[in-house]
């Protein structure tokens, strides 16, 4: 897991090659989530008891399923005669990317970039980074999940969108933090069980990140410059 919510504020980034092109940052940043919802499949494959290796940084992190999702929400925009989805497609992409990018460069493992073709590229592979700093990026990912609803509440405030979800905004700002604050130290208490109630709720919470940021694209589209 590689700090969901960091991909989705580098996401916001791109709202500078957006071009005013509607719904392409809205797909820049869902798009930024989606190569690490293949920790679902982890999970799934935990609770089934069936091997996990082979499912977290392989499909939703190849250059292949960058193409196919492009490929896609190109032809729903040509059936549905609405370019937006093809912006949508563009910007989801351009996330995707972005995000195997950045697993590349600043994360410690490698990524099979070219998927289903078993070539991993990894730049670490000569380094190992200490054990205190690998258990605290279990916890951050709240901390950057909540940096990232605090980036999105800086925008509906500064483009006075989406005024009527603020509360609830906040509330989930609050809960990871919250969450960074309780598991930090957990990271380092619990010898045994922390890996299923972290996984349980970072997966909760990267859905509700998802499903925030869709709520909230009315702000996303107004930050588009
Ligand atoms: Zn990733």
């Amino acid at each position: 897991m590689a700090q969901a919510g960091m991909h989705a504020m580098v996401g916001m980034v791109t709202r500078k090659f957006a071009n005013k092109r509607q719904w392409l940052l809205l797909g820049a940043i869902l798009g930024s989530f989606i190569p690490d919802m293949d920790n679902f499949g982890v999970a799934v494959a935990t609770v089934m008891k069936l091997p996990t290796a082979g499912i977290h940084r392989t499909l939703t992190h190849s250059v292949f399923f960058v193409l196919a999702v492009v490929a896609i929400f190109y032809l729903i925009g040509q059936v549905k005669k609405d370019v937006r989805w093809g912006n949508l497609g563009v910007g989801l992409g351009l996330g995707i990317l972005l995000h195997i990018l950045l697993d590349i460069f600043l994360w410690f493992n490698g990524v099979a970039l070219f998927w289903p073709f078993p070539l991993w590229v990894n730049i670490w592979a000569n380094t190992t980074a200490p054990e205190w700093f690998m258990k605290f990026m279990d916890p951050a990912e709240f901390l950057l999940f909540g940096g990232y609803l605090w980036a999105l509440s800086n925008w509906s405030n500064r483009y006075k969108t989406d005024g009527d979800f603020a509360g609830k905004l906040r509330m989930w700002m609050i809960l990871e933090f919250a969450l960074f604050v309780i598991f930090t130290p957990l990271v380092y208490m619990m010898s045994k069980g922390f890996a299923t109630i972290f996984g349980a709720i970072y997966l909760f919470s990267i859905m509700m990140a998802f499903i925030v940021t869709i709520r909230m694209r009315k702000t996303i589209e107004a930050a588009e410059v």
